[in-house]
Formats: C-alpha cells, sequence, structure tokens
C-alpha cells in the first residue's frame, strides 16, 4: 500500500536521506537529524505524492491520508506528552512547505496550530505566562487570518501598530497581556467582518485548513515564477511537514537563531551564526531587534552579548550537533534551532548557500580535510558562479536605482559617465575619466572607444551581436538589446519612460543580469586566489575537452594562457583591421576597382599582420593556434562620413564622387547572408593570399627561431564542398611557395568552421577537404532558427516571457534544432575522416550546459573568450564526471 505520512520523533523517523523526492528537503533534514540522535521536536511529513494527488484530482485528498494523519498525530502527542486540542496540557503544531529544493519564503507556513479560547489556558497552565499565551494566540490568529484566510497581512498590522502608539511602546515586548487579550478579539472581529465566519477553533478543522493552504501555496505567482526562473518542474509538488511547536519566546532562557557550520560568505572553517534571546523565528525575519553573534569569536561590537557567554551548555550542545551534522552531510550547513527555556531544538538543516569565493574554499578545504574526494570538490562548483570570482559585480546589498533593463550580454559590473561615440570615449577617458559608451550598436569601428570604456550599453544586438561578441572577449561588462532606451546622440540624451539621463550623467552596468542603474552603486571587486587554483588543478584532472580561447590580440592570449586555456581556438582576422591607421588600407582594399589598386593596398596590410601573427605565436609556444581568414561583410569596413571618403580619395588618387559610387555599390541588404566569409575568397582570391602569406610567413620566422605552434587556417562560411576544395587548393599552393621561400616545412591544418545548417547537411563532402571542423554556433542558431544575431533582442523578451523559448539560443545552445544539425555534422565528418579534429568556438563555447553538450559529442575542444575559460575548465571535468557516474 503507499504509504503518504512519515513519522520523526523519539529517536526514529521513518523517512531516511533517500526520500528527498518524497519528503522534500525540510522533511529529510528532520528525519536524518531525528535518526542521528539529535533533538527534534517531534511530528511528521505528508509526502509531495499528495500534491501531485491533490492537484490531480481536483483538489482531493487521498482517502487513506485522513487515517495516516490521524495516528501520526497520535504518535506525536505519545512523542511530546502533551494532547492536540487539550484544555490543560496542549499540543501546538506548525504547519510548514517543504519542496525537494528550498524555494526560500515562496511558500505558506502556519504556526501555533491548534490553540482557541480553551487550549490557550492550558498554554497559560503549561508556560505559567498569560502574557505569553495570549501573544502566542494572537500571532496565531494573524498568521492564519493571512496564510489561510487570505485576509490581508497590513490589516491586523495596523490594529497591532495602533495598539503599541496607544500605549507609547516601541515592539511587542512591551505589550502586555491585556493588550494582546483584546487584540485576540480585535482580530477575531475582522475575520468575522472580512469572511463572514467565526474564526475557527475547533484544532482539527484547524489542521486540515492550514495543510491545505500550504498544498494551496505550492500554486501562487509568486512560487510559479520562482520554479520557472530555477527551472524547477511544476509537478514535482511540495510536502507538508507538521511539527510540534516549540517556543524560543519563553522568557530569557529561550531563544531563536540561524547558524552556518562555516562562513558563508568567505567560506571560512568557523561557526557563524546569529540568535534573539526570547523570540520567535518571525521576530528575527521582522528586523525589528538586532540578532547577536551566537559566539565569542563573531562579537563585532562591545555590546554584543553572545550565546556562548550566555548559555554556554546550550552553546556547546549546538557545536556538537553542528559537527555531526557537517560530518553526515560532508558539506557546509545552514541550521535553524530554537531554545525553549534551556533546551535546544534543531528545526531545519539544509546546505548552506554560500558566495563563489566560498563555495571554491569550502570545496578545496574539504578536500584537504578528507572529508571529500576532488571529484565531489568539482561538481560542488556552479561554474555560472565562476564569474563572480572573475569580474567585479554589484553589491547586492547597495541601493541601486534602476532605470532600464537589457540583455546580460558580457558579466561584471562598471560605473562611468555617459558617452555617445567611440570618439568621445576616447576623448573623455584621455582626461582621467571613466565613461560608459552608449550606442544604438556597436561595428568594429568603434573598438578603439569600446576598449578604452568601462562598460558598453547597447539599444538593439543579442546576445552574440557585436557588442557582446567584442566586450566578452575584452572582458568588459556590456548590455546588449536594451530597447527601452531612446537614444539621441545630438541631443546627449537619453529618454527611458519618463526619465532622461543626459551625455556626463553617471550610470552603472550589471553585465550579469542586464540591469542599468543611476549613478554610483557599490560593487565586489574579484579574487583569484590559492583556493581558485587548485580547484582548477582538481579540474583539470577529470577534463576530456580541451579548452582553448577566442583571442585576437597577443593581449587576450596572454589573459587565456594565464587562466589555463591550451591555444587558440578562434583568431578572428578581421579584428586586426581596426588598430590605428590600419583602416585606412583596408578601406583601400575593398574599394579598390583593379586588381593592381588592390595589390597595393594588399601589401601595405601584409607586414602588419604578419607582425600581429608572431606576437600571438609567442604567447602560445607549444600550442595550436586557429586563424579564421577574413569572414565579416565588406560593408563592416566601408567609410560612412565625408570626411572618411575625402581622406580615402586623396590617398588613392580617386575621385570623391566615384569613392562615394563604390562605397554605395557594395551596400547590401542582408548583410550577414551576403558577400561574407568564404564567399570573399571567392571573388578576391588575393585578400586570404595575403592573409595566407602573412600566417606562414610569421610561421616559418617562429619555427626557424626554434619555437612551434599547431597552426590550423580556418576558411569561413562554407556550404558547398567546391568552396572548401577551391580555398583549400588556394591556402595550400601559397603556403608551399612561402615555405620554400624560408626553406623550412612543418605539418599545418586547414579547415572549415560549420557554421551553416547545409554544411552540416554535407559535412562528409567537406570532410574530404577540411582537416578540422570548428562548429561556429552564432551563425548556426542565426541560420538554423533564422533568429538574427543582432536584432533577437526586441522579441527575445517576449518569447521568454510567453514560454516559447526557455532560454537565449545564442547562449545555451539548442539541443533539438542546433545541437542535433552538430551531431550530423560529427558523424558525417568522422564518417570520411576518423580523425578529424572537432572543435566549436561559437558563445556557446563558455556556456556550462553547452559544454556538457560538446562533451556528449565527442568534440576534442570548446574555445571560449579568454575570461570564461575557469568557467569552461569547471564544465568540461563535470561534464566528464557526471558522464562516468552515468
Ligand atoms: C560563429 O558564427 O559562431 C563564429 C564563431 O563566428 P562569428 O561570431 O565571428 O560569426
Ligand atoms: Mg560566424
Amino acid at each position: 500500500m503507499v504509504r503518504y505520512v512519515y513519522f520523526f520523533g523519539d529517536k526514529h523517523a521513518d523517512g531516511d536521506g533517500s526520500m528527498k523526492n518524497l519528503l522534500g528537503g525540510k522533511g529529510t533534514g528532520l528525519a536524518e537529524m531525528t535518526n542521528l540522535g539529535i533533538r527534534v521536536p517531534a511530528g511528521f511529513t505528508i509526502t509531495t505524492d499528495v500534491c501531485t494527488h491533490y492537484y490531480e484530482h481536483n483538489k482531493k485528498y487521498p482517502e487513506q491520508l485522513e487515517g495516516e494523519v490521524k495516528s501520526n498525530l497520535k504518535k506525536m502527542e505519545e512523542a511530546m506528552g502533551a494532547r492536540f486540542g487539550d484544555e490543560r496540557n496542549p499540543l501546538l503544531v506548525s504547519v510548514r512547505s517543504g519542496a525537494r529544493v528550498s524555494m526560500p519564503g515562496m511558500m505558506d507556513t502556519v504556526l501555533n496550530l491548534g490553540l482557541n479560547d480553551d487550549t490557550v489556558k492550558g498554554l497559560i497552565n503549561k508556560s505559567g505566562d498569560k502574557r505569553f499565551a495570549y501573544d502566542t494566540y494572537r500571532r496565531f490568529i494573524q498568521m492564519f487570518s493571512n496564510v489561510v484566510l487570505g485576509i490581508d497581512s497590513s490589516v491586523m498590522e495596523s490594529i497591532l501598530e495602533k495598539k503599541k502608539e496607544e500605549r507609547s511602546v516601541r515592539n511587542d515586548n512591551e505589550l502586555t497581556y491585556g493588550d494582546f487579550e483584546s487584540l485576540v478579539d480585535e482580530f477575531k472581529d475582522v475575520v468575522r467582518k472580512k469572511r463572514g465566519i467565526e474564526f475557527p477553533s475547533d484544532p482539527e478543522e484547524q489542521l486540515w485548513m492550514g495543510i491545505s493552504a500550504v498544498f494551496e501555496s505550492w500554486d501562487v505567482p509568486r512560487a510559479i515564477i520562482y520554479r520557472k526562473l530555477n527551472k524547477i518542474p511544476e509537478n514535482w509538488g511540495t510536502a507538508v511537514n507538521v511539527v510540534s511547536m516549540v517556543y524560543g519566546n519563553m522568557g530569557d532562557t529561550s531563544a531563536t537563531g540561524v547558524a552556518f557550520t562555516r562562513d558563508p560568505s568567505t567560506g571560512d572553517n568557523g561557526f557563524y551564526g546569529e540568535y534573539l534571546i526570547n523570540a520567535q523565528g518571525e521576530d528575527v525575519v521582522a528586523g525589528t531587534r538586532t540578532p547577536q553573534p551566537v559566539n565569542e569569536i563573531s562579537r563585532k561590537n562591545p555590546d554584543d552579548i553572545s550565546l556562548e557567554r550566555v548559555m554556554p551548555r546550550v552553546y556547546k550542545d549546538l557545536l556538537g550537533y553542528a559537527d555531526i551534522l557537517e560530518k553526515y552531510y560532508k558539506d557546509m550547513l545552514d541550521l535553524e534551532f530554537t531554545i525553549q527555556e534551556g533546551i535546544l531544538y534543531m528545526l531545519q538543516v539544509r546546505t548552506g548557500k554560500r558566495t563563489a569565493k566560498a563555495a571554491v574554499k569550502i570545496a578545496v578545504d574539504m578536500e584537504k580535510e578528507g572529508m571529500i574526494d576532488k571529484k565531489t570538490a568539482v561538481l560542488r562548483i556552479d561554474p555560472y558562479s565562476i564569474v563572480q570570482l572573475m569580474y567585479p559585480a554589484v553589491d547586492i546589498k547597495a541601493d541601486k536605482d534602476v532605470v532600464a533593463k537589457g540583455l546580460p550580454a558580457s558579466p561584471g559590473a562598471a560605473s562611468g559617465e555617459v558617452v555617445f561615440s567611440a570618439e568621445e570615449a576616447e576623448e573623455e577617458t584621455k582626461k582621467g575619466k571613466k565613461v560608459i559608451l552608449v550606442r544604438i550598436e556597436t561595428s568594429p569601428e568603434d573598438i578603439h572607444g569600446m576598449s578604452v570604456a568601462e562598460g558598453i550599453l547597447t539599444a538593439r544586438g543579442g546576445m552574440t551581436s557585436h557588442a557582446a561578441v567584442v566586450a566578452r572577449g575584452m572582458g568588459k561588462c556590456a548590455i546588449t538589446g536594451c530597447s527601452f532606451l531612446g537614444i539621441n546622440e545630438k541631443n546627449g540624451e537619453i529618454t527611458v519612460g519618463d526619465r532622461i539621463i543626459k551625455r556626463g550623467d553617471i550610470v552603472t552596468l550589471n553585465g550579469s543580469n542586464g540591469e542599468v542603474y543611476s549613478g554610483y552603486v557599490s560593487m565586489v571587486t574579484p579574487e583569484i586566489n590559492e583556493d581558485f587554483k587548485s580547484i582548477m588543478e582538481f579540474a583539470n584532472e577529470f577534463r576530456k575537452l580541451k579548452i582553448r580561447a577566442n583571442a585576437d590580440t597577443p593581449e587576450d592570449a596572454r589573459v587565456a594562457r594565464n587562466y589555463g586555456a591550451e591555444g587558440i581556438g578562434l583568431c578572428r582576422t578581421e579584428h586586426m583591421f581596426f588598430k590605428g591607421d590600419r583602416i585606412k588600407a583596408v578601406r583601400e582594399m575593398i574599394l579598390s576597382e583593379t586588381l593592381e589598386e588592390r595589390r597595393k593596398a594588399l601589401a601595405k596590410l601584409l607586414p602588419m599582420q604578419k607582425s600581429d601573427f608572431l606576437k600571438l605565436y609567442s604567447e602560445m609556444k607549444g600550442y595550436s593556434v586557429n586563424i579564421r581568414l577574413l569572414d565579416p561583410p565588406l560593408h563592416e569596413f566601408l567609410p560612412k562620413t565625408e570626411k572618411e571618403i575625402r581622406e580615402l580619395s586623396d590617398i588613392m588618387h580617386v575621385s570623391y564622387e566615384r569613392l562615394k559610387a563604390k562605397a554605395i555599390s557594395l551596400h547590401e541588404v542582408n548583410p550577414m547572408l551576403g558577400h561574407r566569409g568564404c564567399r570573399l575568397g571567392v571573388s578576391y582570391p588575393e585578400i586570404y593570399e595575403m592573409q595566407v602569406r602573412a600566417i606562414m610567413e610569421a610561421a616559418c620566422e617562429f619555427h626557424n627561431s626554434g619555437n612551434k605552434i599547431t597552426l590550423e587556417i580556418m576558411i569561413p562560411v562554407v556550404s558547398i564542398y567546391e568552396e572548401i576544395k577551391l580555398l583549400k587548393e588556394l591556402v595550400n599552393k601559397k603556403t608551399k611557395e612561402v615555405m620554400k621561400e624560408y626553406g623550412v616545412e612543418f605539418e599545418y591544418l586547414v579547415g572549415t568552421m560549420i557554421e551553416l545548417p547545409r554544411a552540416c547537411m554535407i559535412a562528409d563532402e567537406i570532410a574530404k577537404e577540411a582537416e578540422f571542423f570548428s562548429f561556429g554556433t552564432n551563425d548556426l542558431t542565426q541560420t538554423a532558427f533564422g533568429f538574427s544575431r543582432d536584432d533577437i533582442g526586441s522579441f527575445l523578451p517576449d518569447y521568454l516571457n510567453k514560454n516559447i523559448l526557455k532560454t537565449d539560443p545564442f547562449i545555451e545552445l539548442d539541443r533539438s534544432g542546433v545541437g542535433e544539425l552538430m551531431k550530423i555534422a560529427v558523424d558525417k565528418g568522422t564518417s570520411v575522416r576518423r580523425d578529424i579534429k572537432l572543435g566549436i568556438c561559437g558563445e556557446h563555447g563558455g556556456n556550462p550546459s553547452s559544454i556538457e553538450f560538446c562533451h556528449s559529442l565527442n568534440l576534442n575542444y570548446v574555445s571560449c573568450s579568454p575570461y570564461m575559460v575557469p568557467i569552461a575548465i569547471i564544465s568540461a571535468a563535470q561534464a566528464s564526471l557526471k558522464d562516468l557516474s552515468k
């Protein structure tokens, strides 16, 4: 027969640690503590199955539940030596929610059930304290009326406040027995008026109403939203715990508190916690009294009175319990306790929430202490939280004035004065100012402004738009797709709703959640320490995937190596075209009308690219370096202003009008699907020839000076076999030529990006030529969904709100569509070339869930922006460990 209720009390529990799905987190904790011999008030847990049954059967309970609750209530009475509804010695209970995973504050709890005009006398009899008994009674009516009867809490709260005013007192502690007695009557009157009923006085009725209210609270809007945000399935349901009441407000030998077995913010191995004498849990939450530290070590003020000092014996018990529990759970724990007249009761145990820094320290320390192994230590780290250790973050405790919200395109946080152009950014930073560059969208020409700005904010664009990709590469905070912003560069103003932000005003960006704040907001600075290095070493022992970085400059490459990258997975050569005066030569190359003119311009670029490559190789000695030939649509490099065209016409000795006409003729309606990638190589082979020459001349010199790298030359946007065939020939021919000139030979690979659906479908043909595949999942996502990566910001919020998409597919790889295409490509590619090197260089290469997918596809490596490397290392190790445990 199915069992719906599990008892705990009298040193024995029906449930155990393996039953979390059935008993919920709180229920399991109470059962386990009881089994460990820890003092827990007796009670029982109604399983999550009942919640599921309740919602599946028109809010009806299984038939046998009533009988099971009755018999377990009886056991509880025996364990506690009191009777539910008894007029002399009443048992009072709390009814508490408890899902499989903690949903803090989202669901309801009712305390002190079982009180009525008769049993309150029993409570007086038991406690010898009239005032306490009536205070408890009014608390019960207040809470029950709100949670169960749905009466707005402010109604009774204001009556209480009025009472305090009449008596000129500050808190509940100073009200008298008479005050509470009259509050009980007044509260009952509210129920009569608001609900047209007498306040329920039958304890059994109260209990069932309480149980239903807690089950109902699974389905309130805030809980639904919380589940959606935290990806908690709807059908899990909550358990309900009915627990004997113990009182922390029975005078000066009673107290209530919370504690952590280690410091949740630093991870230091020391007991840490707070308590309040003569108080109930809700007093701690209400914040009307200042909690005191549990021990002497954590005293901050001379007036602090620690539990260690006032109740040394109880403190010792608490420490003892904490020790037993931490050894049992082998993790840092969050404990709730109540002391009733000098006796300690544990009310809750769960794994403690912690900062990223504490998580790393605790995992490393526990491994050193022999409590957990390295695998467990690595699995304890939330890879997303590593971001907190790499970037400055907005202080969660700081006051914030949110003015707008966009997409969290690049993590971190930054404050500065608003500027509207790259030029302005440069000018202002030269004066020593810190700036935030605000643009409708950024283009490669803004690079110089982006590189000096503290952060970047754009009205358009998605998670893989230019601003996002470049900012992430620079380790700079960025918010994109902030469509609320009305940017008027000319007037130097941004309108957001009815507010105006002017040029020079201070704003703060929170790249972790996409919020824009007005003014400065305090921040927490990152800290890379020995513990961080240790956890990375642990992770390196387990991961199968290699980790590379997308790096275009020697500086990026150095950062990447420092964080543990094992090569470059993508060097976007076009990013080198914007440094200094180079753009002029690039424009000359694009606008040339004859081959001869173009070769002249290319000859200027060759030495610049060559010297860049040499520096890049030097940072990556011994590793693989993947260099991609020119990819983006040419229009990105076109001169736009009259000044730019005039300047060029002087250099090229071509009339202004002719140049302007040429620039206009190169305009494309849909450049992302236009003349880009290998199509440029087909139309203008001399561009690719120059790039291959630069790559190879640098490589030959590097080689001749006794150094080594594994060079990979990558051809972008391939979708037709003939494209790769033709361009591979070009690469090989040029390479041969250069190697001959330098008198050396070494191995190198020629391969392709797989970033178009057709490329996936004909990957077997492509693999006949390509020696490696690198998945360009930015473009593959764009073309598989038909979502423009630069425009998704305008409609993505609707898709997320309406649950059409669960996550942004440009952040988390869409396994069922894009992932399937990748799988086809892997299968087809390996069927032709068994040892084909496989990697990913789209932004997904730094996303934990996508990395797990890449591991399952047996890719050789993932490549991500340099600052994401540690996240990728942890994610790759976790993917291996989860795979092994299957
Ligand atoms: C991609 O498309 O995934 C990619 C890495 O190339 P880019 O972002 O430069 O188009
Ligand atoms: Mg691409």
